[in-house]
C-alpha cells in the first residue's frame, strides 16, 4: 500500500512557545501509526530544530521546511538552502505551495530547480500543484495541473520520482472553507496518477502518494481520505488546532 500522509502546513503562524505547546499536545496521544502512515509537520524555519527535538524518537513523525532556495550557498540574503536543511537533519521540504507561487512569483521552471536541489541534498519534496478558480470554472483544470507536473517534475528519472509526494491543492479551496467534493478530489488524483503512468509507468504512478489539500478538517478528513487515489492530506488552518489535527492523523487509511 502507498504511504498515507497527514501533513501539517503551519504557514507563518505561532510563536515558539505556541508551536512547542502544539507539538506537546500532538505527541501526548499515543498514535497508532502503521508502517505505511506518516505525519509531517511543515513548520517555520526558526522552529525546525525545536520541533525536531520534541519529536525525536517518535515513530513516523517528521518535520518539513516550507520552502528552500534554488542555490546551494552564497550571497542570497534571507534565503535558506537545501544544504542547510540537510545539515540540521531535515528530511522533507514543501515546494510549490500556491502561496509561494502567487505572492513570491514561483513558476514551474523555478520549482524544477528547487526540486533538483532538494533531491541533491536528500530532501524529499512535498510538491504542491493545483488550479485557480478561473481555471476550474473554465473546466481546464486537468491540463493546467498536467502542465505543472510536466514542467517541474517530468525531467526526473524514474528512480527519482518513484515514491514522490504530490499535494493536489485547488487554490479555490485553500483557507476558504470551501472543500473540493470527494469526487472532484478523486478525479484529479486519478488524472495525476494517469499522467504519471503515461510518462513513466503504472508502477511508478502507483508508488506516488497524492495528498489532497484545501480546507481539510476533522469533520471531513475521513471521507476525503477514503477515496481510492487520495493518500492523505496537506492541512493548513486545521493543523494549528491539536484536537483537529489529531483526528485528521487518525483518519488516514
Ligand atoms: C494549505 O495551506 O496547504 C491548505 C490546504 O490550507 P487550508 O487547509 O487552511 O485550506
Amino acid at each position: 500500500m502507498r504511504t498515507q500522509i497527514a501533513a501539517a502546513n503551519w504557514k507563518m503562524n505561532l510563536a515558539l512557545s505556541e508551536a512547542e505547546a502544539l507539538v506537546d499536545q500532538l505527541i501526548a496521544v499515543p498514535h497508532q501509526l502503521n508502517n505505511n502512515q506518516l505525519v509531517i509537520l511543515a513548520v517555520p524555519f526558526p522552529y525546525l530544530i525545536a520541533v525536531q527535538n520534541k519529536i525525536a524518537g517518535k515513530k513516523n513523525i517528521f518535520v518539513a521546511a516550507q520552502n528552500c532556495y534554488t542555490k546551494k550557498s552564497g550571497a542570497f540574503t534571507g534565503e535558506v538552502s537545501a544544504a542547510m536543511l540537510q545539515s540540521i537533519g531535515v528530511e522533507y521540504v514543501v515546494l510549490g505551495h500556491s502561496e509561494r507561487r502567487e505572492y513570491f512569483k514561483e513558476d514551474n521552471s523555478l520549482l524544477a530547480d528547487k526540486v533538483n536541489i532538494a533531491l541533491e541534498h536528500n530532501l524529499k519534496p512535498v510538491f504542491c500543484c493545483g488550479e485557480p478558480l478561473a481555471v476550474r470554472e473554465a473546466g481546464t483544470q486537468d491540463k493546467y495541473v498536467e502542465t505543472q507536473l510536466q514542467e517541474s517534475l517530468f525531467h526526473l528519472s524514474e528512480h527519482e520520482i518513484t515514491g514522490f509526494i504530490i499535494a493536489y491543492e485547488p487554490i479555490w479551496a485553500i483557507g476558504t472553507g470551501k472543500t473540493a467534493t470527494n469526487q472532484q478530489a478523486q478525479d484529479m488524483h486519478a488524472n495525476i496518477r494517469s499522467v504519471i503512468a503515461g510518462k513513466y509507468s503504472v508502477t511508478v504512478a502507483d508508488s506516488i502518494s497524492i495528498l489532497y489539500g484545501g480546507s481539510v478538517k476533522a469533520s471531513n478528513a475521513k471521507e476525503i481520505f477514503s477515496m481510492t487515489d487520495v493518500d492523505g492530506g496537506l492541512v493548513g488552518g486545521a493543523s494549528l488546532i491539536a484536537d483537529e489535527f489529531i483526528t485528521i492523523m487518525n483518519s488516514l487509511k
